[in-house]
């Protein structure tokens, strides 16, 4: 009987740690296969003190968001520390980074009130954070051309390039950057 009663514990535990080793397999196999990081960076922002522009930092990180994968832009809550603040005043609008995903953003009416899209203006600022200068090339396909860009372009979406420099900063993160690049860091970046 108690030969029996101890087969049968036996097999109970093995069937409950078979998938368990199969599923820790499976998963060995998934992370080999692919070549990307385990998980996207996330960077906290708090938007709280953007007054009225909080829906346009918010389309600002989307755009973002749907661009790139190798870190995401979240709206800090539930007790998530922000290392991004976005604030707004009447000034022109400038990023002061902190390093790779970190910094302070103001959302300046300035540039509202010349007629540039508030959205764009909160993606432009966000790509300083994610370590990337201005590019004032005037062209509506790049979001760090900045104020060099139309009043009339709306388009919040990183230009190709752009989002592959920022996949590529999220991987190297802020230490990896060169001496150079990292001069990009060092003051404050107006849109
Ligand atoms: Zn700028």
């Amino acid at each position: 009987m108690l030969v029996r009663k101890a087969a049968r514990m036996l097999l109970a535990a093995l069937a409950v740690l078979l998938p368990l080793t199969a599923l820790q397999w499976a998963g060995q196999a998934t992370a080999t296969a692919a070549p990307v990081p385990a998980a996207a960076r996330t960077v906290y922002y708090d938007a709280s003190g953007s007054q009225e522009f909080k829906a346009a930092v918010d389309e600002g990180a989307a755009a973002w968001n749907a661009a790139v994968h190798n870190v995401q832009l979240v709206p800090a809550s539930g007790g998530a520390r922000a290392t991004v603040t976005v604030l707004a005043d009447d000034g022109w609008p400038r990023t002061l980074p902190d390093g790779f995903g970190a910094g302070t953003v103001y959302m300046g009416r300035e540039a509202v009130n010349d007629g540039f899209y508030p959205p764009r203006i909160a993606a432009h600022e966000f790509g300083h954070i994610l370590g990337l200068p201005d590019n004032r090339n005037g062209r509506c396909d790049y979001l760090m051309s900045g104020h060099s860009s139309p009043v009339s372009c709306t388009t919040t979406a990183p230009h190709p390039t752009e989002a592959a420099q920022v996949e590529r900063n999220a991987t190297a993160g802020f230490t990896a950057l060169t001496p150079g690049k990292e001069v990009w860091y060092d003051g404050c970046f107006a849109f």
